[in-house]
């Protein structure tokens, strides 16, 4: 029997057999999704990558998975404090458009960018500034409640009324009141998060709405409480983002679930750990990031980032270089090249039932994908009949999202120059000519092609 399913919870630090909260049916799934005044980097997708590969290894095991993602499309400040600019007012001040005009534009070419790392789309995909009623709606009750408070700019959120404030993140609550800044402004407390802000005296926003408290916007959290509660309610399986979400937006969405309904709104807190480069965290906001289009023009398929991220464990930080990534294209081609001579026979043939339990096993074991490809290599090397190899990698390539059953050879365009060699060749061996057909192949050969005579004909191949 493989192991079953266990995944590391960051709420309770631990390692726990996953048990959906409703048995046969839907497994409940919300992810973080792109803040989108930008392109995504790379980093992001690594989260995303990870996040996909989670529910790969749900469906595995026989979930149907209800999958939810937002687009942040206002209200994410330059500032995880609640200062600053809204990064989709700066973001269009940057680029000339409008705010709603660049969330349109970087919504599509992030869900572009999911399709060419093979990123299954989610079930429900939703927009902030779509949900703006159900946001101001958990406000109103989270202050029915006690937990809120009006400044000059906003409606804050008391996280000192909240005896378990900041379990996910174990943070020290006591410490920072004792270190209490004097930049903290009108909050009661360094914790305390805006809810609602109003949009500025004499200053017409792009992006704000009317609201019981005055006209505004939502603050970033709670669009991920609301939406969350909308679509999955009030307590479902799994809550995912990257690893920056533990300490501040993610503990604040709990807080604000706790405040209006009273749970920690999902089972499981998976988080991803950073895409470093050169050692330090990719971001958008330092300036300089990859993006996939960037990978392309190197020369590089995307999924051969796919694959690089494969290999590391998602708990993990990741050292982005291009030699890893080099290699990982390296590894891809030849899984494709290997896969793609073994499908002709696979479909006649079950995968190998050893094979699948151990790996099972390991993709059970809180997503060991650098585990579940060894398993793959031996696979593909070992010596089972070349249908049920075949079955078995494109079993195992549900989970790894490689495409490996598509996946064809490129076509080569052969100069008319070098058919022409190699015609003069054929006629050559035809006329039993061996010295002028010699002579010919080292022409070719010269040329960078290799000429395998078959019956009938030849095939050419680069050296
Ligand atoms: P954002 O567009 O900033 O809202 O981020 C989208 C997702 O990418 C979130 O889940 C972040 O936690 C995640 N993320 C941001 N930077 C990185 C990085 N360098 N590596 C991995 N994930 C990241
Ligand atoms: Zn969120």
């Amino acid at each position: 029997m493989p192991k079953p399913l266990s995944l590391y919870d960051n709420y309770t630090r631990t390692l726990r057999p996953f048990e959906p909260l409703h048995p046969g049916g839907e497994v409940g799934l919300y992810t973080c999704g792109p803040t989108v005044y930008d392109y995504q980097h790379i980093g992001n997708f690594r989260t995303f990558l990870f996040e996909d590969v989670l529910k790969r290894v749900l469906e595995w095991n026989g979930c149907r998975v209800r999958h939810v993602m937002n687009i942040t499309d206002v209200g994410h400040l330059t500032s995880d404090a609640d200062t600053g600019e809204d990064k989709m007012e700066k973001g269009a001040r940057r680029t000339g458009k409008s705010a709603w005009e660049i969330a349109q534009m970087y919504t599509e070419s992030f869900l572009a960018d999911m399709r060419l790392l093979n990123i299954e789309d989610p079930t429900i995909l939703c927009r902030a500034t779509d949900h703006i009623a159900e946001q101001i709606a958990f406000i109103a009750d989270i202050e029915k409640n006690g937990y809120a408070y009006r400044t000059s700019d906003g409606i804050y959120f008391d996280t000192s009324k909240q005896a378990g404030y900041g379990h996910l993140a174990r943070l020290d609550v006591a410490g920072l009141e004792a270190g209490k800044r004097v930049d903290q402004g009108e909050k009661r407390s360094p914790t305390d998060f805006a809810l609602w802000k109003f949009s500025p005296a004499g200053e017409t926003r792009q992006m704000e709405w009317d609201s019981p408290w005055g006209r505004g916007f939502p603050g970033w959290h709670i669009e991920c409480s609301a939406m969350a509660q909308k679509y999955l309610g009030d307590y479902f399986d799994i809550h995912c983002g990257g690893e920056d979400h533990i300490p501040v937006h993610h503990t604040n969405e709990i807080a604000q679930t706790e405040a209006r309904v009273g749970t920690r709104l999902a089972n499981f807190w998976l988080h991803g750990y950073f895409l470093l480069l050169s050692d330090a965290k990719m971001a958008k906001s330092a300036g300089e990031f990859l993006r996939v289009a960037s990978l392309q023009q190197r020369g590089y398929d995307p999924l051969a980032y796919r694959y690089l991220c494969l290999t590391a464990h998602y708990r993990g930080q990741l050292n982005f270089t291009w030699d890893a990534l080099d290699a990982a294209a390296t590894a891809l081609d030849r899984m494709r090249n290997g896969v793609h001579a073994l499908r002709g026979a696979a479909p006649a043939a079950q995968p190998d039932p050893a094979l699948i339990e151990r790996f099972t096993s390991e993709i059970n074991d809180d997503l060991n994908m650098p585990r579940a490809l060894a398993i793959a290599w031996e696979a593909l090397r070992g010596d089972l009949p070349d249908a049920v190899r075949g079955a078995t990698l494109l079993a195992f390539d549900r989970v790894f999202g490689l495409g490996l059953a598509a996946w064809e050879p490129p076509v080569e365009v052969v100069p008319e120059a070098v058919t022409k060699l190699a015609d003069a060749r054929a006629a050559a061996r035809a006329a039993k000519n061996w010295a002028e057909a010699d002579r010919l192949r080292g022409e070719l050969h010269a040329a960078g092609w290799e000429m395998e005579d078959r019956a009938g004909g030849y095939a050419l191949k680069r050296r």
